[in-house]
């Protein structure tokens, strides 16, 4: 079984029946990331129609100034098999009057997920120290770290924490990723393509589901291993996060 575990389905938009074709023909087990209330219902509707797709609710970073109450999310929060995307980012979120609240959204979600017992599914961008010491002082059931590409000299740290890493679509393109697969043992990886516009970003085209094979041709060359080994390897690490 390949495993996609961070996407954003809500986001292929006209290209869902194909995004959703590709999952059910490579048998993708699919955690779809929602970023706000409204990405979270269409995930609701498309996992109806796809049993390989996981359900996660959460307020990204970037729209915490879209989301202006933390009252009312219990159906949503008791629905969803994962939290994400959550997070803070004081990278590519350049409006810092907003930080605070990412810090109050993001804590809200992970008291929540002590609460409820949930993964979640974490954005770390420019604030990886920070989110290590949220980590710390919180009992989650798993976590998964989402494209890290923050100081090399903390993935120890996450590491002791019991902490899962996603390799996504810049396996192969970038010198930090390489490095981070270097680094990390076999089971603590994990693999995903992000929303479509990350391989555009990249250069690389729309990023389709199948975008998870180079993927994991890339973790393959770096570990020195067979491509069937990655996929067996992912796919005991998502086993043991208990979705
Ligand atoms: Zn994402």
């Amino acid at each position: 079984m390949l495993v996609n575990a961070h996407d954003h389905l809500s986001h292929y938009k006209e290209n869902t029946a194909k995004a959703l074709d590709m999952i059910n023909n490579l048998q993708i087990i699919t955690l779809a990331n929602g970023q706000t209330v409204e990405e979270y219902a269409s995930i609701q509707a498309v996992a109806e129609k796809c049993p390989y797709i996981k359900k996660g609710f959460g307020i990204h970073p970037w729209s915490v100034d879209e989301q202006t109450s933390l009252e009312n999310l219990e159906p949503y929060l008791a629905d969803a098999d994962f939290f994400g995307e959550i997070g803070l980012d004081y990278f590519w979120e350049k409006r810092s009057q907003f930080y605070g609240r990412q810090r109050e959204v993001f804590g809200f979600f992970l008291e929540q997920a002590e609460k409820y017992h949930k993964l979640v599914n974490i954005h770390t961008k420019g604030a990886e120290r920070e989110i290590l010491s949220y980590l710390r002082s919180h009992q989650l059931e798993a976590t998964i770290i989402h494209w890290y590409s923050g100081p090399l000299d903390l993935v120890k740290d996450y590491l002791d924490l019991g902490i899962y890493f996603t390799i996504s679509v810049d396996a192969g393109v970038s010198a930090l990723t390489k490095e981070l697969i270097r680094r990390l043992p076999m089971d603590r990886i994990l693999t995903e393509t992000d929303g479509p516009d990350s391989s555009e970003w990249l250069g690389l085209g729309y990023g389709f589901p199948d975008r998870l094979l180079a993927i994991m041709d890339q973790i393959a060359k770096v570990k020195g291993i067979s491509e069937r080994e990655v996929e067996e390897r992912v796919y005991a690490n998502y086993l043991r996060l208990g979705l």
